[in-house]
């Protein structure tokens, strides 16, 4: 196992899913942490004092840790996390099954805070910025960083999967990689800046047009946040497809149409909507592996097809209809170019990410809000994990 700290287990937990979809956990009782071995005096040699932080010491596994406080690098900022979301992805790592994210790992990727030390070359921030962080680093130097496709690095460094991420007191990371905000937007909602960057770079790269419409399949927070960016980039209709009644409840607005495609045929109403045609861009906004066969039947000849979610297992998809139809397939990772944008649209009050908080958990509970991203009520958005309360 890699543990780049050697320090002493204050608790943990061991992570359990059961075979329906819902999740055991042991949850200490309250008191049982951080009991006194979680002030064991520090190694001389680090010198550095001790921070909080859930580690992934193994797959299933998370310990509750005292880790020394990381020092910010020259280029880099030391910030103090306020808010860090919990991300399917990061119950992905959590189990192992894709990203590979060492063991050792602090998970972690969506990300608010405050700039709590500058490295000596650091330009653009100061001491109490408050920011909201982009969690990809980049080398900034190779080919696809000087074309701007930085997230596409090859060398790009993930917060939360190869640098230290969230689920601690505090991290360090890049000065470009944190975007200061305006006063008016909230650490909480910072935190969401990335799940919402993700969605506008795809729309973005699926090239979204006024007057389209637009299918996405799954209810989840991607399928929530696909049907407010797909309004306010002009789509006429945003079809959002899905099993849960309480999400879909939520997402439906003006121009979003939902379905409860476990009980409705959508197919008939969504061709009748569009003249016959199809939807103009299917949005794969769920790791199911059978949704490619429904984004093929329900978008029109030229219709484009986004693979943004990443697939459970490996999908089989019938190419003869991506050749006879001239369907586009196209993939979509990361959130570049999208912070500046976004706090923009948040502050002129026409994106409300506070309505995707379904909950607020501290740091210590984070098993519990794994367990509950994953578990079978599927009454809930996003959960925040707070680590320092905005005052
Ligand atoms: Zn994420
Ligand atoms: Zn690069």
């Amino acid at each position: 196992m890699y543990l780049p700290w050697h320090l002493p287990t204050v608790s943990h937990y061991n992570v359990h899913w059961s075979e329906e979809g819902g999740a055991e956990y042991p949850i200490p009782p309250a008191g049982d942490h951080p009991p006194s071995a979680a002030h064991v005096p520090l190694p001389a040699v680090l010198g550095s004092p001790l921070v909080k932080a859930l580690v992934l010491t193994a797959y299933n596994r998370l310990e509750y840790l005292d880790v020394p406080e990381p020092a910010a690098g020259p280029e880099e900022v030391l910030v103090r996390v306020a808010y860090c979301s919990v991300c399917g992805s990061d119950i992905t790592a959590l189990e192992g099954r894709a990203f590979d994210v060492p063991e050792g790992m602090i998970l972690g990727h969506e990300v608010s805070g405050t700039v709590a030390a500058v490295g000596e070359r650091v330009r653009g921030l100061a001491l109490g910025d408050r920011v909201a962080l982009e969690p990809a680093v980049p080398c900034r130097r190779c080919w696809y960083c000087l074309r701007g496709q930085y997230h596409m690095c090859p060398q790009t460094l993930h917060l939360g999967a190869s640098l230290p991420g969230g689920f601690a007191e505090y991290l360090t990371i890049h000065e470009l990689n944190a975007h200061r905000i305006p006063a008016g937007l909230s650490l909480r909602e910072a935190a969401l800046l990335e799940p919402l960057g993700v969605c506008l770079a795809g729309l973005r790269k699926a090239r979204l047009a006024v007057g389209e419409t637009m299918a996405v399949f799954g209810d989840g927070p991607f399928g929530a946040i696909f049907a407010r960016l797909g309004i306010i980039m002009g789509a006429r209709a945003v079809w959002v497809l899905g099993h849960h009644d309480w999400r879909l409840e939520r997402i439906r607005a003006p121009h979003v149409v939902t379905v409860n495609t476990a009980r409705e045929a959508y197919l008939p109403a969504l061709f009748a909507a569009t003249e016959g045609r199809g939807a103009d861009l299917a949005v794969a906004a769920t790791d199911s592996t059978t949704v490619y066969a429904e984004m093929l039947a329900s978008v029109r000849i030229q219709g484009r097809l986004l693979a943004f979610s990443y697939p459970r297992d490996s999908v089989t998809l019938d190419l003869s209809q991506v050749h006879m139809r001239e369907l586009e397939l196209i993939g979509s990772c990361r959130c570049p170019h999208t912070f500046a944008t976004l706090i923009e649209l948040i502050a002129e009050g026409r994106l409300a990410p506070g309505e995707l908080i379904s909950a607020v958990m501290p740091l210590e509970a984070l098993p519990e809000a794994f367990a509950m991203a994953r578990g079978r009520s599927k009454e809930l958005f996003k959960i925040l994990v707070e680590l320092a309360a905005e005052v």
